[in-house]
């Protein structure tokens, strides 16, 4: 016994109703996803191509994968090929949205993503800054995609145990999509908020979140 299914149960059972778990698999193996889906659990999160899709091809096909990780454009191909991609949460720059739109029409599907915003003091982090974020809305430059629905928002907090600047970073992420929201009152289903990991997806709830992505809570450390 590993324990995933207890811990994912316990995990599960602290979301309030109209909060999703994505339960982030990347660097274990497909074995414990089994896990995992054996005990209820369809929608898990990769961050690197590679590892999606091999894991993809051997589990079942009703699971819905997230693609949560830095996404070069050349690697873009790849993972809309994956047939149960269900979103791409983590697009960090325009020049991105457009190659993953050029090939989703190409291929004649829809993708399905969030714009990743940058709002942590970290400088490592990618993602849009808060001001871009909004410009592109303002601008409606959302109105030229082919094949792409954004359907919200995600982002991270400050990696610290400063609970406050936690909340304040995960409040700042919400208010990003009511604010583009107000500068493209038009926009559909731009519904989705995904903020909070293992160790703060509590004060990301409270801020809001409508999607929580969390590993180390249910599959325990990852061996790197
Ligand atoms: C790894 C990762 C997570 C999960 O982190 P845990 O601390 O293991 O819960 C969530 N979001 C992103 C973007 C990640 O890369």
């Amino acid at each position: 016994m590993s324990g995933i299914a207890e811990r994912l149960r316990r995990v599960a059972g602290t979301l309030p109703a109209g909060v999703a778990l994505v339960a982030v698999s990347k660097f274990h193996p497909s074995e414990a996803i089994a896990e995992a889906y054996d005990a209820g659990q369809r929608r898990f999160g990769e961050s690197r191509v590679q590892e999606l899709t091999a894991k993809a091809s051997v589990l079942p096909a009703d699971i819905e994968w997230h693609f949560i990780g830095h996404l070069q454009t050349n690697k873009v191909r790849q993972l809309l090929g994956v047939p149960n991609l269900a979103l791409i949460e983590s697009v960090d720059s325009e020049r991105l949205l457009e190659c993953i739109d050029s090939e989703a029409a190409r291929t004649g599907r829809t993708a399905r993503v969030l714009l990743q915003v940058h709002v942590a003091a970290e400088d490592t982090k990618f993602g849009f800054l808060p001001a871009e974020f909004i410009d592109y809305f303002k601008g409606r430059r959302f109105e030229h995609l082919k094949a792409t629905h954004i359907c919200g928002i995600m982002g991270m907090a400050t990696n610290t145990d400063d609970e406050a600047r936690v909340a304040a970073d995960f409040a700042a992420i919400s208010s990003l999509r009511r604010q583009a929201l107000e500068a493209a009152p038009d926009l559909r289903g731009f519904d989705t908020v995904s903020m909070g990991m293992s160790h703060d997806y509590p004060l990301a709830i409270a801020q809001g979140a409508t999607l929580v992505r969390v590993g180390t809570a249910i599959f325990g450390d990852r061996g790197y």
